[in-house]
């Protein structure tokens, strides 16, 4: 099965996915983390989408696509559960997923939209600290490392990402609301979107989501 995880940056997805991966057996598919090792490893792609990303904006519908599909076709889509987490991000991108699903006759997918205020996603974001070698996430605030800006796993160095910055934040999250968000209603009204609360713990948010795939 496949699920969609939809909601503004802050708001708990890639968490979530992280602790389903580990207790429930999940893959987790990220296309913010794929552009991410992409810039960090100096590829090509890396190297076109580095600016993009850093300022809080878009990397365009076709590039984001291949990307995508390159990291689904790596699973088996009938056998394994899939998280695929920040994609779609348009309708276009909802359209190329389903119609590339259909032509593979995949029709086991559900949404999950996580719900979130904008004053805790900013507060969220701009406390956030990413270990630059492994990428587990921390918190100034709720989630602190042992030891001050070393990462609790391999003591490398935490790092704020540069689309974290507050002004960079305000750019992703008009982003979300103008291109994104009506993304909600559509699948609302296709099928039976499922609503969680992204501030709610973690269990509760999981505990939902497997009773109601
Ligand atoms: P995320 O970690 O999901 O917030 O993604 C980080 C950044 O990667 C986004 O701000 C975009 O620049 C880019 N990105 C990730 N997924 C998509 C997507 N589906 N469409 C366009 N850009 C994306």
């Amino acid at each position: 099965m496949i699920l969609i995880f939809l909601g503004p940056p802050g708001s708990g997805k890639g968490t979530i996915s992280e602790k389903m991966v580990q207790n429930h057996n999940f893959k987790h598919i990220s296309t913010g983390d794929i552009f991410r090792k992409t810039i960090s490893n100096g590829t090509p792609l890396g190297i076109k989408v580095k600016q993009i990303i850093n300022s809080g904006n878009l990397v365009d519908d076709k590039t984001t696509w291949e990307v995508a599909k390159d990291a689904l076709e790596k699973f088996d889509l009938n056998s394994e559960n899939i998280i695929l987490d920040g994609y779609p991000r348009n309708i276009d991108q909802s359209f190329f997923l389903e119609k590339w699903l259909k032509e593979q006759s995949i029709t086991n997918l559900k949404e999950i939209y996580f719900e979130i205020s904008k004053d805790v996603i900013i507060k969220r974001l701009t406390s956030r600290m990413v270990c630059d070698k492994c990428g587990r996430t921390y918190n100034k605030l709720t989630l602190k490392p042992k030891i001050e800006w070393k990462c609790d796993d391999d003591n490398s160095e935490l790092i704020q990402r540069k689309d974290d910055r507050e002004e960079n934040v305000k750019v992703r999250l008009e982003t979300y609301e103008k291109v994104t968000a009506p993304l909600i209603k559509y699948f609302t009204q296709k099928n039976n979107l499922i609503v969680v609360k992204g501030d709610d713990d973690a269990e509760s948010i999981i505990s939902k989501i497997l009773k109601s795939i």
